[in-house]
């Protein structure tokens, strides 16, 4: 928690849940960033949080934007984006979304199919195009699955494609899995990448990009490696395998950028016990799953709470949101313990909870209003 969001919490005691994000805290990110990987040019990826303050300060700063919809690109437009900055990064679009940005002056997209690269030959004709290759995930705590990204063979053929169709083909992407705590898992990667670099070199398309994705990952109740890691992993292996020939990089942090920057104030709003001699509490807090914390499903993401009792005796607890969904459910395998003296009332803090929380809340499930947000 920053001082500036601990004044503020202090100062209006805002009504719970919400999150309160220092923007600051944001820039910090970015240019530590930029200091570890100065050769990678920054895509905000949008979706970790797409409020307006975050997006004009990245806006001001030079960031670039990774948007996943025709609305998350108008969000950047609005924040003074230039269309050139702005990649569309989704390999999922509807053909009217890519009409929309292709009007509006964007020029580079994704995709991972045939039949999308077809779309966008269309729809955006001589877009500058990436394709995104599978990957492994191993060592991420939020894994992206096979949903996105295609074998190499099939990379190989489409970018050859993309030059037949009159597009630009213009590199490659990947993404290890968000909060990927490996740094090896870019390093296979971008071997992946170069063996696909040579291949099309061979077949007279000369590749001149690679996006490294997102991943870059944020602490929770772990400790993970720092940002310097990641850059000197990328670094060292970008040198192995493009030696003095380097291609543009890119990345596309989202997480990193905005995890740490903000905090969610919850109230305490029950706390039970379903036995009498059983040791473990249950915490009923007034933000759950459907309010936004859509990232303890499987319990993949492990916040750490701040209570006023800290360093009191504690003991074990399972912790709950508050609507009648049995899946709103937050932790109860993982350990967690909490002080004996928490009770109802009480305001708890979520920390590092800025990224993947504020668009995950529901519409009204139960009645219970999305999240509230503050950028201070
Ligand atoms: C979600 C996403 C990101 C951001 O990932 P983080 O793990 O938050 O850094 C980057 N690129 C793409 C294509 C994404 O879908």
């Amino acid at each position: 928690m920053t001082p500036k969001i601990a004044q503020f919490l202090r100062d209006h005691a805002p009504a719970t849940p919400c999150l309160v994000l220092d923007v600051d805290r944001v820039e910090a990110n970015y240019r530590r960033l930029k200091a570890a990987l100065p050769l990678a040019r920054v895509y905000y990826a949008v979706k970790a949080n797409p409020a307006a303050p975050i997006l004009s300060r990245l806006t001001a700063l030079g960031s670039s934007f990774d948007a996943a919809s025709w609305e998350e690109i108008e969000a950047c437009l609005a924040a003074g984006a230039r269309p050139d900055a702005i990649s569309y990064g989704n390999t999922i679009k509807k053909v009217s979304a890519i009409q929309a940005a292709h009007a509006a002056g964007v020029t580079m997209f994704a995709f991972d199919s045939e039949a999308e690269l077809d779309k966008l030959a269309r729809h955006a004709p001589g877009a500058r195009v990436y394709c995104r290759i599978l990957v492994e995930n191993k060592g991420a705590e939020w894994p992206l699955s096979r949903k996105f990204g295609c074998e190499l063979e099939m990379a190989r053929d489409l970018m050859v494609r993309a030059r037949d169709l009159g597009l630009d083909p213009y590199g490659i992407s990947f993404h290890v899995g968000s909060q990927q705590t490996s740094t090896a898992a870019y390093e296979g990667a971008i071997a992946r990448v170069a063996m696909l670099f040579t291949d099309l070199k061979d077949a007279g398309v000369k590749l001149r990009m690679v996006n490294l994705g997102g991943g870059y990952p944020v602490r929770y109740r772990a400790e993970v490696p720092g940002i310097d890691d990641f850059g000197m992993a990328i670094m060292g292996a970008m040198t192995q395998h493009f030696g003095n020939d380097l291609p543009e990089m890119l990345i596309e942090p989202g997480r990193f950028l905005v995890g740490d920057a903000g905090v969610v104030s919850s109230e305490v709003v029950l706390v039970s016990r379903k036995g009498k001699d059983d040791p473990v509490r249950w915490v009923y807090l007034d933000i759950g799953r459907f309010g936004g914390l859509a990232e303890t499903e499987g319990e993949a993401i492990k916040y750490s709470f701040r209570t006023p009792h800290d360093g009191g005796a504690d003991g074990p607890v399972t912790i709950a949101g508050p609507t009648c969904d049995s899946t709103d459910t937050l932790y109860e395998k993982s350990n967690y313990r909490l002080p004996m003296a928490l009770s109802s009332g009480d305001r708890v803090e979520l920390l590092s909870t800025g990224a993947y929380v504020t668009t995950y809340a529901s519409q009204a499930f139960n009645g219970f209003r999305p999240l509230a947000e503050h950028y201070v």
